[in-house]
């Protein structure tokens, strides 16, 4: 039953990913009492980019009951099993960060540090050898996992590479179905309640205001309600991830579809590859300090796997975080509370955390501190944990050909960034934080392809006695002769959700 307190109207402030992500799972999940509004202006438009995701968001689009190949279709959509890094601990080394695990663990011990024992004797395969989203992404090979536990085919994730665009156009018709109501227009001005602070209503270029109980800000770098009202602040994490611009141009399509982003590591910045069934997207992300517009702009058009589409697109961002995501009645998602620069593909799956926490803290009109409070260190604690992992990757580069990496690995690090190198560097353990979305595999996969290799084993494992050489051996066997049968990743396209 609605109390007197019910928040009785959302408007959303944005149409990009984050405001059509937003609108799609409100919609679903209000289904009366409340109406949702959201604004945006085709004038200003979206940012336009953001094409690559983690597994999570399956369960955001499972939550929604939107089916796979529906959706792959509407995108352009294809399917991810990790990132290929080229370049990034050392020139002419490469190595693969899995969506999946090596193997299974079976033992006391995890797999990973039988490996190191066989590796110490020179005897282990290559690490990526022993994941079975490697096997199949180097083969070019994609079908989903299966559920039986007892098959390699259950060791592995995925997620999509798809078409920002497209999504938000798919995810508006979803919403809209369910009731959102969507007005164009220029927002000009934004009003606070004299004795709250909260804001009450917003005011569009033609005169127009819309009120509302809850604000959700997804307005982008902008931040018009959480900044630009409520003036709530920044961190600025530039000293820690000090690229801050990018160029972006799709190209045309490379001959093989592969089942992966490809992150190649340049003098001053890094350079993503992101294959979608019409084209593949292109990006150069740089520091400015470090390289002109120009130099940046032709690295990447010299670096593209077939025609350029468009001219190259650039943009510009301080990689860091807002002081609070929620402020008031405002809650910032999307670019709006900060900005994790692409390297992970993690802000798309941000958004999908700012609205499940939403949704499972969800206020009345009284904005109990105690619920904003919860929202805000979760939100704080999920930033800073994907901001580390991806220090990570620039903190361990053996790289000193040029100024950025020179930087990068004499920089001071996050202290659960150096403590997380040490634990490994000593003894090859992986040791977890609070609020880590990414897991073991992930961290493992960065430490050695980046070569922070340890000085010694667990030390219980020479009082394990037992060494599972051969089972790596086997293992490595199993998953190349399985991944062979998989269909190839463009065979499964063409045969389950082609765009056309
Ligand atoms: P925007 O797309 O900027 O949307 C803002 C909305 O607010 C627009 O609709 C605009 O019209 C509206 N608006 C603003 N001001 C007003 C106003 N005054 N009145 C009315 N409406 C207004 N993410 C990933 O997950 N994977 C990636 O691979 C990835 N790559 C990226 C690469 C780069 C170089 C960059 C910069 C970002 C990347 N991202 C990636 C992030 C991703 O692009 C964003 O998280 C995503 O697009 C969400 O943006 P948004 O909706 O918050 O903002």
């Amino acid at each position: 039953m609605q109390s007197d307190t019910s928040i009785r109207s959302v408007v959303i402030v944005g149409g990009g990913t984050a405001g059509w992500m937003t609108a799609a799972a409100l919609g679903n999940a209000i289904r009366t009492g409340c109406t949702i509004t959201l604004i945006e202006s085709e004038e200003i438009g979206t940012v336009g980019v953001g094409e690559a995701t983690i597994p999570p968001i399956r369960t955001f689009n499972e939550a929604l009951g939107i089916a796979e190949n529906e959706f792959v279709k509407a995108t352009q959509g294809s399917f991810k099993l990790g990132i290929e890094f080229v370049d990034w601990g050392a020139q002419n080394h490469r190595y693969f960060h899995p969506f999946g695990s090596y193997g299974r663990n079976f033992d006391f011990l995890p797999l990973h540090q039988y490996w190191l024992a066989a590796r110490a004797r020179g005897a282990a395969p290559q690490l990526d050898d022993l994941c079975m989203a490697w096997a199949a992404a180097k083969r070019g090979k994609f079908a989903p996992p299966t559920q039986d536990q007892r098959n390699v085919l259950s060791t592995y994730d995925y997620a999509y590479h798809f078409d920002a665009g497209l999504y938000a156009q798919f995810l508006r018709r979803y919403a809209e179905a369910r009731g959102v109501v969507r007005i164009e227009g220029k927002i000009a001005g934004v009003s606070q309640h004299s004795e709250t602070g909260r804001v009450s209503h917003v005011t569009l270029e033609d005169g127009c205001e819309v009120a509302g109980d809850l604000f959700v800000d997804c307005s982008g770098f902008r931040g018009l309600l959480i900044e630009g009202a409520l003036q709530t602040g920044y961190q600025d994490w530039r000293h820690w991830l000090p690229s801050d611009s990018a160029y972006a141009v799709p190209c045309e399509k490379a001959a093989t579809l592969t089942p992966y982003t490809r992150s190649t590591a340049r003098a001053a910045g890094w350079q993503w590859r992101i294959p979608l069934q019409h084209r593949t997207g292109n990006g150069h992300v740089y520091c400015s300090q470090f390289i002109s517009d120009d130099e940046a702009a032709g690295t990447l058009m010299a670096n593209l796997d077939g025609k350029a589409l468009a001219e190259p697109r650039k943009l510009t961002f301080t990689t860091g975080r807002r002081n609070l995501f929620w402020n008031k009645n405002v809650v910032a998602i999307g670019l709006s509370g900060g900005f994790m620069e692409p390297l992970e593909s993690t802000s798309i799956h941000l958004i999908q955390a700012g609205i499940s926490k939403l949704i499972a803290l969800f206020p009345d009109r009284n904005f109990d501190p105690l619920v904003i409070d919860e929202y805000n260190r979760i939100g704080i604690n999920e930033f800073e944990r994907i901001r580390d992992f991806i220090i990570l990757h620039y903190k361990l580069t053996s790289r000193t050909d040029s100024e950025l990496w020179r930087y990068c690995s004499a920089m001071e690090v996050p202290e659960a960034v150096t403590w997380k190198i040490e634990h490994f560097r000593r003894h090859g353990r992986l040791v977890q934080r609070d609020a880590d979305l990414f897991g073991p595999p992930s961290w493992l996969a960065v430490h050695v392809g980046q070569g922070n290799l340890p000085e010694g084993t667990d030390p219980l494992l020479p009082l394990r006695g037992v060494d599972h050489a051969e089972y790596l051996a086997k293992l490595e066997a199993a998953l190349a002769r399985v991944s062979e049968g998989l269909p190839s990743h463009e065979a499964y396209i063409q045969q389950h959700c082609a765009a056309g």
